[in-house]
């Protein structure tokens, strides 16, 4: 198989450089990529109807007779028109086709084809516009549709598709060996590439589909795996006392149950001689991931360390800077911000001071990775709202310790299933409670007719002295009914809340103004926040009692449940208001759900199910590569993909074994797309 990734396309019978072109559109060069290029769907030619059983304006295959000769013409407006009749048992229809003067030779007079296309009631009874044929004698029941391209059509690939499945060899190189097949009930390479295209029946083909969807998630995790596996097996960084229980006596709070056992997890891992602390912490917005952060910062620095604390903005990185200063420089630890925005002069003597070890824990953004960032001891790695870094950043600010820990929080819940595939190796706990005596988040769900009455309810709060979020999914003026953020922040200014202090904040400003209006939020100099989505991650302003959102349908469930918990954050009840004209079912389900549950995860799980991953990752922001045949929505084969992955592991010593020499190839392939040269 391997080989024929290495064979153009143009090799092929009836492939010149022209057709070639067509199908490198396609994204196909070679024939190993012909053969990868799966139907999008298929026709069914099996299921046989009776020509008097057919219904007006369906789709049906009949299995006919040619029962006179052609009768052709031409129509008003010129077109070459050719009729004929077909019989079965139980009647007739006619056929018609336009434009086709071979037809006439094509389908000859007595023999018996099946005809596939769409049927419609006539005043002379039934007729088939131009369906596609084979004869009865050698037909295969499933046909394959394939995604075109123009000057392409289905039956052309089919045929190239064709002779491309001659090129196969006796026995195929399969990159899951034969007991690994047989283990998990895995039909073999050849039998699926060429029941994918050319089912023998419609077992066959689920066969197929599920050997080769299950291959590439495989693949996939296993290339996640490899990507992110560092080497664990000697502890570095080797922490010898647990400070948890004296870190928490400096709080001015208990820390919930789930904190304790997500903290004491990690310890577990920094105690442990033969691991290092490797581990995602998920929590639901609000559950309180930096006071766990900041206890294991607490006991590494004890133990004589530095930490590294990154945040993916500069005002997030601030926020943690104050609170963690606070709390942390009274009983003596050093504690710096080091962002891009300082003087250049501030932040060498910041660095210097990091270099030296005279600082324990250094809070910061992006300008943590730069090359200039050195550092004496560095024993732990902590980053907040990991969606935001991609798997270089993190592996480049590990590479300035000798493998020092790692603990990556993120609030945005994933399912179960997803979050191993996507974070491939890292240990996953999860903070499954809230501190006690949150407030309750109202969510009220409108359409625009009420607008008006919830932007006096917004002016009522922002007399109390609170603030309010208003949030709309378009910066600039919008073609269709969209409320784009400037538009909607000038009208409001004008006409509703002129005598309100407004910001506006959207994705295209840059970053410095961004900060500064949120900084003015954060400091009351703001009372209303019109703006995108820019918002989402992380801020914490807990005055602000009441989000707006706009045009809601437009919004991923776990977006508008991120941008949900901006508020309900402070003492005071909280407000969250859906604004949605949009009518269809799916969005109103959508809608209904932030209703039912505040649970991120159970959001996420029903996010998943009506919309599939795209809404938790961009594949290019984790540059995760381009899947062929399946889809990270498919969570039982993500089970046992996951399963086999765990199963190859094992059984091979990390695929060192040269049973899996076809496998690792296709993992190399797979990431090729993304530019990753770290596999092998
Ligand atoms: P998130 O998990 O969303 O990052 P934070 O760490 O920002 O949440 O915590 C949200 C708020 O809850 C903060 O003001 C924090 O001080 C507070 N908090 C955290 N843990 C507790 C607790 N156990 N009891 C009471 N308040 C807590
Ligand atoms: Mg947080």
């Amino acid at each position: 198989m391997s080989s024929l990734y290495s064979m153009k396309i143009e090799q092929l019978s009836g492939i010149g450089s022209k057709r070639a072109e067509l199908f490198h559109k396609l994204g196909v060069y070679s024939v190993g990529e012909l053969l990868n290029y799966y139907p999008r769907d298929y026709e069914d030619w099996s299921d046989i109807t009776e020509i008097k059983d057919v219904k007006d304006s369906s789709a049906v295959c009949i299995r006919a007779v040619v029962g006179s000769a052609f009768k052709t013409g031409y129509t008003k407006s010129g077109k070459f028109i050719a009729r004929v009749a077909v019989y079965d048992d139980s009647g007739g229809a006619e056929l018609v086709f336009f434009n086709n003067r071979y037809i006439v030779n094509m389908l000859k007079y007595g023999e018996t084809y099946l005809f596939f296309g769409k049927a419609s009631h006539t005043l002379d009874g039934v007729n088939m516009v131009s369906p596609v044929f084979q004869p009865d004698k050698s037909f295969t029941a499933v046909q394959p549709v394939y995604n075109l391209t123009a000057g392409l059509n289905n039956k052309f690939i089919i045929n190239t598709m064709k002779k491309a499945l001659l090129l196969l060899p006796e026995t195929v190189n399969d990159p899951l060996p034969d007991e690994l097949r047989q283990k998990f009930k895995l039909c073999d390479l050849k039998y699926a590439i060429n029941n994918i295209h050319f089912p023998e029946s419609i077992a066959a083909l689920e066969s197929a589909r599920k050997r080769l969807v299950v291959e590439e998630l495989l693949v996939l995790n296993l290339g996640l795996r490899s990507l992110k596996n560092r080497k664990r097996s000697t502890n570095r960084n080797l922490i010898t006392s647990d400070y948890s229980k004296q870190f928490e006596s400096l709080l001015p709070f208990e820390l919930t149950n789930a904190q304790r056992r997500v903290i004491e997890e990690c310890v577990g891992d920094m105690k442990n001689p033969d691991l290092t602390l490797n581990r995602l912490v998920q929590g639901d917005v609000g559950s309180g991931k930096t006071a766990v952060a900041a206890s294991i910062c607490y006991t590494t620095i004890k133990n004589g360390k530095q930490c590294a604390f990154m945040a993916p903005t500069e005002i997030l990185a601030e926020q943690h800077y104050n609170s963690l200063k606070e709390l942390l420089e009274p009983v003596g630890i050093k504690t710096a911000l080091l962002t891009g925005s300082l003087k250049a002069s501030e932040k060498d003597n910041i660095r210097q001071k990091l270099e030296s070890g005279e600082i324990d824990l250094v809070i910061g953004t992006h300008a943590l990775i730069t090359d200039k960032t050195l550092f004496s001891d560095l024993g732990l790695v902590v980053t907040d709202e990991q969606h935001r870094f991609g798997v270089a950043q993190r592996a480049k600010l590990l590479s300035k310790g000798n493998s020092p820990h790692l603990l990556v929080m993120s609030a945005t819940p994933i399912p179960r299933t997803l979050g191993l595939i996507i974070f491939g190796d890292l240990d996953i706990s999860i903070i499954d409670e809230l501190p006690p005596g949150r407030q309750e988040i109202e969510t009220l769900i409108i359409d625009s007719s009420k607008r008006v009455r919830a932007l006096g309810f917004v002016r009522d709060e922002v007399k109390k002295g609170r603030q309010a979020y208003i949030v709309c999914p378009l910066i600039e003026e919008s073609e269709s009914d969209l409320v784009s953020a400037q538009e909607y922040a000038a009208e409001l200014m004008l006409n509703y809340f002129n005598d309100i202090p407004i910001g506006i904040l959207h994705g295209k400003m840059k970053s410095a103004e961004k900060e500064s209006v949120m900084r003015d939020f954060a400091d009351n100099n703001i009372k209303i926040l019109v703006s995108t989505t820019v918002i989402e991650v992380g801020i914490d302003v807990p005055n602000a009692t009441i989000i707006m959102i706009e045009n809601a349908e437009r919004f991923g469930l776990s977006q508008l449940h991120q941008l949900r918990g901006r508020v309900g954050r402070g003492d005071e009840k909280s407000y969250c208001i859906l604004v949605s004209d949009s009518r269809t079912q799916n969005a109103y389900e959508r809608l209904k759900t932030m209703k039912s549950t505040r649970d991120g995860f159970k959001i996420a799980d029903a996010d998943f199910k009506l919309r599939g991953p795209g809404d938790f990752f961009g594949s290019r922001q984790h540059g995760l590569p381009k899947l062929s045949i399946s889809s990270l929505a498919d969570t039982r084969n993500l089970d046992l993909s996951q399963k086999i992955a765990d199963y190859v592991i094992k059984d091979s010593n990390n695929l060192t074994d040269d049973r899996y020499r076809a496998l690792k190839g296709e993992i190399t392939r797979l990431f090729k797309s993304t530019g990753d040269e770290t596999l092998n």
